[in-house]
């Protein structure tokens, strides 16, 4: 059997606030994985630690860049990353990666580009639009050209200015129903499959790309137009689920191929430019998403998705993997409540390993109290033992 490769899930703030030095020679000795993934571009967090990293116990940052840009790669992009003030004139990743390179940690990086708060402030042009022409305040959308060109600047600045071995694109799509506004304060009571709809993007930038694929996206607005005012009269009451009114009705399955195909070629540009292996994380919904897994395994080099308890309905399995041609990766919440003992974390940790997942993300590295550190420990020897055999 294949031997999986471990990797803890990192945030730069807390490994700067820990010593990267000590954090990361405790990750390859004491806790012994193969590597560390670090998040690089984030879509803000307000994290209450699970222990005090040099003393503190609480860091908060908005959307935001947790490396120095090389900037002439953005020269010519209206979008570029905004810096995070807590690095103040200091490179964490390049000390980061130095440090990696002595402990023989393999390095990647993760990039969530589209989601943030003070992204969308500052480039709120590109901004995903519901149906009704207001604008998201969260996320910008993945067919505009410009977060494309932002998209790929940063895919290529990583891959060469840092020694990593992967890139992990998160959120690179149109995310799910909570992020439409119109939908938080909905005085009509709409089904499941409704409420993604209405969640979709009708940009100019997602019309010129239907239009492009000869895709009416006009059409598929009327068709939720006229959903919307029969739910309005409370005539909806059939509650089908969303691939069944997608397969009945074919303006709609047009753009929803549209929407997959914007985001499928969006992750093969970012391949393009890296001569590295290019992860997509999937998360959550993946049809509110506009994510066609087997064509998006298929741009990338493997797909990534959570192996948690109670968060199994968008798993892809390692079989799937198989069918994809395609390696499929899997993270782990290493703390309770998901892993609410040492021993459940062992098990579960064993169960990925020899269902045939090649690299096995504990998370998160600073988001972990002492306890469960320990029981990642154990996890990964006890998965490498038994793989052995
Ligand atoms: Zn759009």
């Amino acid at each position: 059997m294949s031997r999986a490769s471990y990797l803890f899930a990192a945030f730069p703030w807390d490994l700067t606030d820990e010593g990267p030095d000590a954090a990361l020679a405790r990750l390859a000795g004491e806790l012994g994985v193969d590597g560390v993934t670090v998040a690089v571009v984030h879509p803000g967090i307000h994290e209450l630690r699970g222990r005090p990293l040099g003393g503190r116990w609480a860091f908060r940052c908005g959307a935001a860049a947790h490396f120095q840009p090389d900037a002439p790669r953005y020269a010519a992009a209206r979008i570029r990353p905004i810096t995070a003030a807590w690095m103040k004139s200091r490179n964490p990743l390049e000390h980061i990666a130095r440090i990696a390179e002595r402990e023989r940690l393999r390095l990647r990086v993760s990039i969530d580009p589209c989601r943030g708060r003070e992204l969308v402030e500052r480039f709120s042009h590109a901004a995903c639009m519901d149906l009704f022409g207001e604008a998201s305040d969260t996320r910008l959308c993945p067919s505009n050209p410009e977060v494309r060109a932002y998209i790929a600047a940063l895919a290529e600045d990583l891959v060469s200015n840092y020694p990593v071995e992967a890139v992990e694109l998160a959120g690179a799509d149109f995310g799910d129903p909570s992020q439409a506004r119109s939908l938080a304060d909905s005085g009509v009571d709409l089904p499941p499959a409704d409420r993604v709809l209405f969640s979709w993007c009708f940009c100019a930038a997602c019309r010129q790309r239907a239009a492009d694929s000869g895709v009416s996206a006009e059409a598929a607005a009327a068709v939720l137009q006229d959903r919307l005012a029969a739910a309005a009269r409370l005539e909806m009451r059939d509650h089908a689920t969303f691939a069944d009114v997608i397969a009945g009705c074919p303006e709609l399955a047009a753009y929803q191929r549209v929407r997959a195909e914007s985001v499928t070629s969006l992750v093969r540009s970012v391949k393009a430019k890296c001569p590295y292996r290019v992860v997509y994380l999937l998360d959550g919904d993946l049809t509110a998403s506009g994510v066609d897994p087997v064509a998006l395994a298929d741009a990338c080099d493997a797909l990534n998705t959570s192996f948690d308890a109670g968060h199994r309905s968008t798993e892809l399995s390692a079989g799937h993997g198989a069918v994809l041609r395609k390696s499929v990766e899997v993270r782990l919440t290493c703390r309770p409540p998901l892993a609410p003992d040492g021993p459940a974390l062992v098990a579960r940790t064993h169960e990925a390993s020899q269902a045939g997942f090649d690299s096995i993300t504990f998370e998160n590295y600073g988001l972990t109290p002492e306890p469960c550190l320990d029981w990642v420990r154990q996890a990964v020897r006890y998965a490498r033992r038994e793989t052995r055999h």
